[in-house]
């Protein structure tokens, strides 16, 4: 891990850039699937299962029986671990609806404000180097509090054509209603344009590696909405000389082993920190079984070095980390004066691993610096908002004169029309 120090400001913008490929570098890719998808429907879904994941398969659709099958191999154990993380993440979810806002704005206008499900959503499951099972919960338990009608889930298939029992197991766990095997640009195109097999959804959730995040902003040019850019993992820890160097190791690790293109940083005000974690990261690294690509992800990762609190808390927010762990005396400060994080966890005995699984929050998080403008997944994400009002006569005769002078300075005269037809009537 490269150590710097004291980085200057005009160094910031490279020192926190994303080893990850431009928008622009994959989007020639994505064009020309959705194209052919949109096109050619399964049999370009067929043609880029076989040449990205190496599986030629005679149908897409998970039948009931694979699904019976899958449960009988998730071991009791791991299915109780499941229902568990489930229920938390159900009583988490659960206590974001909100109810109705009603409010006379002016006396006889009545406003109100209700949620509506969207009716048909596309969950991404990731699959291609470890099969997330947790992102299946993470997904369908709002979809499912929220009400929404179709939930159909998409995974990439294995070498021998499968979804992992796990996947399977959370998916009937949680009230799916289609499961397709396909991954990368093609499942996000299939959900966009529909196929015979793949049914067409209005928004499209979930994280993915960069393929799928491009193919997801690509897809909003098609009308469908999403969640989020929600690309490769990246977790930022603030730690100070308080801190435990093993525990931050540790931390850093769990999201450097997602995949090459992760990103893990630690800021610190104490040198001797630093040095402690890393040398912890190299020998926690060497009996990782997933060392190949922690390690290359830990290559593009930083320990960054500043000696004054308030240059930290500004260089953390220029990052917008996915993840945010604080690790230090002073909780309080490195709490309230950040404003862009994806998640935040917070302690010694917080790892970043209990989000993923089981305390309860979304995992499903904006990477790349989107956590400035976006929220992690949340119930809200699968609900639309509707306005409602009713006006009275009274009503009427008090707003009426303001939006006939309205409408006339901006020239629409059948918008002011239809007051003034209703306002004869009523004088
Ligand atoms: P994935 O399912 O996202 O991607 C696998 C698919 O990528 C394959 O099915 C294939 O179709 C496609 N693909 C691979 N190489 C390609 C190429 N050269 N051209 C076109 N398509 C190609 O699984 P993954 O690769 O394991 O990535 C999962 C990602 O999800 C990781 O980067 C991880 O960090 C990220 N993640 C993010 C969050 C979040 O909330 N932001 C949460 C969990 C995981």
């Amino acid at each position: 891990m490269q150590t710097i120090k004291n980085p200057d400001r005009n160094q910031w913008a490279e020192l926190l850039s994303r080893p990850t490929q431009t928008l622009g570098d994959i989007e020639g890719t994505v064009n020309e699937i959705f194209l052919d998808v949109s096109e050619n429907g399964d049999a370009a879904i067929k043609k880029y299962t076989n040449k990205f994941d190496g599986v030629s398969l005679d149908s897409n659709v998970v039948t009931s029986i694979e699904i019976k099958k899958a449960i009988e191999q998730v071991p009791e154990k791991l299915q109780e671990a499941i229902r568990k993380a489930k229920a938390n993440i159900e009583v988490f979810h659960t206590a974001q609806k909100t109810t109705k806002i009603e409010i006379e704005t002016t006396k006889g206008v009545q406003c109100w404000q209700e949620k509506r499900p969207i009716q048909k959503v596309g969950l991404y499951i990731p699959g291609g180097t470890a099969p997330l099972f947790s992102t299946v919960l993470m997904l369908t338990v709002p979809a499912q509090i929220a009400g929404c009608k179709e939930i159909v889930l998409c995974s990439p298939p294995n070498k021998e054509g499968e979804l992992a029992p796990e996947i399977l197991f959370a998916a009937q766990l949680c009230g799916v209603t289609k499961i397709i095997k396909v991954g990368g640009i093609q499942a996000i195109a299939g959900l966009t344009f529909g196929t015979e097999t793949i049914p067409q959804v209005y928004k499209i959730f979930g994280p993915g590696n960069q393929f799928v995040t491009v193919a997801k902003q690509i897809a909003t040019k098609h009308g469908v909405a999403i969640d989020m850019p929600a690309g490769p993992s990246e977790l930022l820890v603030f730690a100070d000389k308080t801190a435990n160097a093993s525990y931050v190791a540790s931390d850093l690790l769990s999201q450097a082993e997602h995949g090459t293109d992760s990103q893990v940083i630690l800021v610190s005000t104490s040198e001797s920190l630093i040095n402690d974690v890393s040398e912890e990261v190299s020998k926690q690294l060497k009996v990782l079984p997933r060392k190949a690509i922690a390690e290359k992800a830990i290559s593009n990762s930083k320990l960054i070095f500043i000696e004054n609190d308030s240059l930290a808390l500004e260089l953390i927010d220029a990052y917008g980390p996915e993840h945010y762990i604080i690790c230090c005396e002073n909780e309080d400060l490195y709490i309230d004066n950040i404003n862009n994080a994806g998640s935040v966890f917070i302690g010694d005995y917080t790892p970043e691993s209990a989000g993923d699984y089981a305390s309860g929050t979304n995992h499903t998080l904006p990477t790349n610096g989107f956590s400035k403008a976006y929220s992690g997944v949340n119930l809200d994400s699968f609900m639309k908002n509707m306005t409602f009002q009713k006006i009275s006569k009274e009503g009427l005769l008090n707003i009426g004169e303001t939006i006939e002078l309205m409408a006339e300075a901006e020239g629409l005269q059948a918008h002011k029309n239809a007051v003034t037809i209703r306002l004869k009537d009523l004088k």
